[in-house]
């Protein structure tokens, strides 16, 4: 709506739900804002830009479809304001993205510090900053690169990056896309418009990147950590160093889980497609450190280590969160939240080998335990605090208490950092208490 105004655009912002105060949003003189329900001035409009999260079959829109009004995405309305002569690089994935996306932000920032020319890489999209609020700083020539979310490019026509990436394609937002088939066809959605002169990176050992490469009209790259890909591979890994079929070697960064090396991987894929040097992608990846709410180890007390990877907002997340821990048993998993449509069942062979006890909470309580409670010792928490105690209180030296929920958040917490922070701080509060009783002691 900001940028629209800037643009010289009427503005109008429509919300289905009641909001109290809206008229107290910092938004530009001129806007208007309804909310409580949509009136006909919706469809007065010339186009619509589509919040990420409305569900493309929501009534309004359909009656948008009906009246023959376009519906846009944030993504390809803040683009069409950019200079004609920026890069874009686009990083999509079910899972990685987050880590991908700064992890080559970081890279090409440090190219062009090193190139010393000017140019700037900009980092935006899902990751927290709209690509509408950084647009209008952008300057020919400079580099832009977007985390894009299945939502977003669901609602993208004319979306086209340069650089293109698809990490994996597991289930995850069935309930939003309608099942598997919309989802992967959404994930396509961003190299649907590339060109011979663009390039696709791909993960040659996902079976819906295999299924949709065919599609590439650009050069395709594959990554992999597996032996056994689908795909013809640029890159392996020798369990040391990152090796390149071109010829260079490189370490992988200092961060948990084979999944990292992939997420390495590709942002090395695209970072070389685009000329940097294998010399400044080394430096990023020996500087790159974990992030928040991302298998964040953060503390330990009394032989227990805790695990913080609130940012499982899916069952895959969560399976490789398990993988990237030895097989001893020791882990009291902290399952639960908002679920989101997808089986518990591939977690079953992980919780036996390496997990003591599920500590459930949230809304997916009852499915947890429909769908895993015969295979596997699970305790009934409710919420974040009792799962917390729990754990505290029967944890051993030697265990790891994890939080990875495979779910989403919005049942107890605004978003996964509360529910991240939430635990961090009940955790911190625990341990001080017991250190103070130490003392007391
Ligand atoms: P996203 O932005 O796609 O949610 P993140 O980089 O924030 O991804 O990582 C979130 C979680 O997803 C991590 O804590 C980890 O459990 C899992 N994950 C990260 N990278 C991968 C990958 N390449 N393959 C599978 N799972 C991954």
């Amino acid at each position: 709506a900001v940028l629209l105004k800037k643009q010289g655009f009427e503005v109008l912002i429509s919300e289905e739900s009641f909001i109290e105060h809206a008229d107290s949003f910092n938004l530009p003189a001129g806007v208007l804002v309804e909310t409580g329900g949509h009136t006909k001035a919706v469809f007065e409009s010339d186009f619509i830009v589509k919040s990420p999260g409305i569900l493309p079959r929501s009534p309004v829109l359909q009656e948008c479809k009906k009246r023959g009004i376009p519906v846009f995405s944030e993504l390809e309305v803040a683009l069409a304001f950019a200079p004609k002569d920026i890069t874009v690089f686009a990083v999509t994935g079910t899972n990685g993205k987050t880590t991908t996306t700064s992890l080559l932000g970081e890279i090409l920032d440090e190219h062009c510090q090193r190139e010393g020319k000017g140019r700037q890489t900009y980092v935006s999209g899902n990751i927290g900053t709209p690509v509408s609020s950084v647009v209008q700083q952008l300057k020919p020539g400079d580099f832009l690169v977007i985390e894009v979310s299945s939502y977003q490019l669901e609602d993208s026509t004319y979306f086209r990056p340069k650089y293109a990436c698809i990490l994996n394609v597991t289930p995850d937002h069935l309930d939003h896309h309608g099942g598997m088939k919309n989802y992967i066809k959404a994930k396509a959605k961003v190299f649907k418009n590339q060109r011979e002169t663009d390039v696709l990176v791909l993960n040659g050992a996902d079976a819906a990147c295999a299924q949709i490469s065919g599609k590439a009209k650009g050069e395709l790259l594959a990554f992999s950590t597996h032996p056994n890909h689908l795909l013809k591979t640029d890159v392996f890994f020798d369990g040391d160093e990152i090796i390149f079929s071109e010829g260079h070697q490189l370490r992988p960064p200092h961060l948990k889980g084979i999944h990292n090396v992939e997420n390495a991987m590709a942002a090395a894929l695209m970072a070389f497609a685009a000329g940097v040097s294998p010399a400044t992608v080394q430096a990023v990846f020996d500087r790159f450190h974990a992030m928040e709410h991302r298998i964040e180890q953060f503390a330990h007390h009394g032989g227990v280590v805790y695990v913080n990877d609130s940012k499982a907002t899916n069952v895959d997340s969560t399976v490789t969160a398990l993988k990237s821990f030895d097989k001893n048993r020791n882990i009291w998993l902290i399952l639960g939240g908002r679920d989101k449509g997808a089986s518990y069942a591939p977690l079953i062979p992980l919780l036996q080998e390496r997990c003591k006890r599920i500590l459930s909470i949230g809304e997916a309580m009852d499915k947890i335990d429909g769908e895993l409670g015969s295979s596997f010792p699970v305790t009934r928490c409710w919420d974040l605090p009792r799962a917390v105690d729990y754990a505290f209180e029967n944890a051993v030296r030697g265990d790891i208490v994890l939080l990875s929920p495979a779910c989403a958040s919005f049942d107890q917490f605004k978003d996964f950092e509360e529910r991240g922070r939430a635990f961090k701080q009940l955790v911190n509060t625990r341990i001080f208490a017991s250190r103070m009783d130490g003392n007391k002691k």
